[in-house]
């Protein structure tokens, strides 16, 4: 199991050392809108190793598209801005402050995007085959002949039968599941060192949802891509990912590797995400829910912004806004005051409630439901 980076402020200004492939350095992104400035992501950090899989969970406005979009440097700028004292590394150089016409050309190369619905991200008045070979002559400066080649060969890595055939089709002409097959192909189709997959799995139905993941393992194995999968399914992220983090309100709240992050989560909030996974054994017992809802990003609360959700909080966590601090001995880490001295006695009852929750519902009986 690989550890988690946790990126130190003396690397400021300086590429990250090692085979660190993307190295996210206290990123933050704001909207400008009518009723004042959102910050969508507030000050994260991380790092992603060559080859490795780094998983991004959290709930809807947690900020983890937002997070994909400005590394790849997708959003209009205003009414998004960046803080320019963010950093992002990407392959030894700084891409948040790069030239556009420089970062074009590492996007869709180096690292390549694959967003939640391909319906809405191909375009529907070109054929597949076009739209791959675009890419390809764009990034590769190849013949028309050898990037036709290369997308029908895209296609055919992805699993897609009568690849000849199917490249000269157009997106609606396809199921979903294929569309998506389409999209893996378009990112791979230069061979990134990066793929960043946002939700790549949700628009689908749940056996293609797994034939899409297993391909996205193997293209990844097969190539030696790095892989950031932002998704919401724990599922997802048990079967997938190295390492993984887990975002709230625009901020990383807890991370770490991934077995230690599902089988010790130390925040509460993971704690809730985890018991709320349905399942058979809790078939006919209560669903958990995190109760309450994420807050306004105008309203957020004063020092932690989970406190108005936590059935652990306490004066501290109203008045002091925790720090992330390093638990346990892997290189995870946790946004929450239970794990300073004052917080250890909610430490232990939050730990044993988190085990009867989650052995609760396997032992919930089902006869006669
Ligand atoms: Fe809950 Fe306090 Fe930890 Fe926030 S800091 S998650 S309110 S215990």
């Amino acid at each position: 199991m690989t550890e988690v980076v946790a990126t130190d402020i003396s690397t400021r200004g300086a590429p990250p050392v090692g085979d660190v492939l993307l190295d996210v350095r206290n990123l933050k992104t704001y909207f400008k809108v009518l009723d004042g400035v959102v910050p969508a992501v507030d000050g994260i950090s991380f790092s992603l190793r060559r080859g490795q899989t780094l998983g991004i969970v959290g709930e809807s406005g947690s900020g983890k598209s937002v997070t994909a979009l400005t590394i790849m440097r997708l959003l209009d700028i205003p009414p998004a801005s960046i803080d320019p004292e963010s950093e992002v590394w990407f392959d030894g150089q700084e891409i948040l402050s790069m030239k556009m016409d420089v970062m074009r050309k590492l996007r869709g190369k180096d690292m390549a995007m694959i967003f939640q619905e391909p319906l809405t991200s191909l375009n529907p008045v070109f054929t597949v085959g076009d739209q791959i070979a675009e890419q390809v002559k764009l990034h590769l400066r190849v013949s028309n002949k050898a990037a036709w080649d290369r997308a029908a060969e895209s296609l055919q890595l992805v699993g897609i039968p009568s690849p000849e055939r199917r490249v000269k089709q157009y997106p609606h002409e396809m199921s979903g599941g294929m569309r998506q097959r389409v999209m893996i192909a378009m990112a791979l189709s230069c061979e990134p060192k990066l793929i960043i997959a946002d939700e790549p799995t949700t628009a689908l139905d749940v056996t293609i949802q797994a034939q899409i993941l297993e391909l996205l393992k193997s293209v990844q194995q097969r190539t030696g891509s790095a892989l950031m999968l932002i998704t919401h399914d724990l599922g997802v992220v048990a079967e997938m990912v190295d390492n993984v983090i887990v975002m709230y309100t625009g901020e990383v709240v807890e991370q770490g590797t991934v077995l230690d992050v599902l089988t010790e989560p130390r925040t509460p909030y993971t704690m809730g995400l985890l018991e709320s996974i349905p399942s058979v054994e809790k078939r006919g017992g209560r669903l958990s829910a995190i109760k309450g809802v994420v807050p306004s990003p105008f309203n957020l609360p004063p020092a932690c912004r989970f406190e108005p959700r936590c059935p652990y909080a306490w004066d501290r966590c109203h008045s002091v806004a925790p720090q992330l601090y390093s638990v346990g001995t892997g290189g995870q880490r946790s946004r929450c005051h239970l794990h300073t001295p004052e917080g250890a006695g909610r430490l232990s009852a939050a730990l044993e409630q988190h085990r009867v929750a989650l052995n609760v519902g396997r032992s919930v009986p089902t006869e006669g439901r």
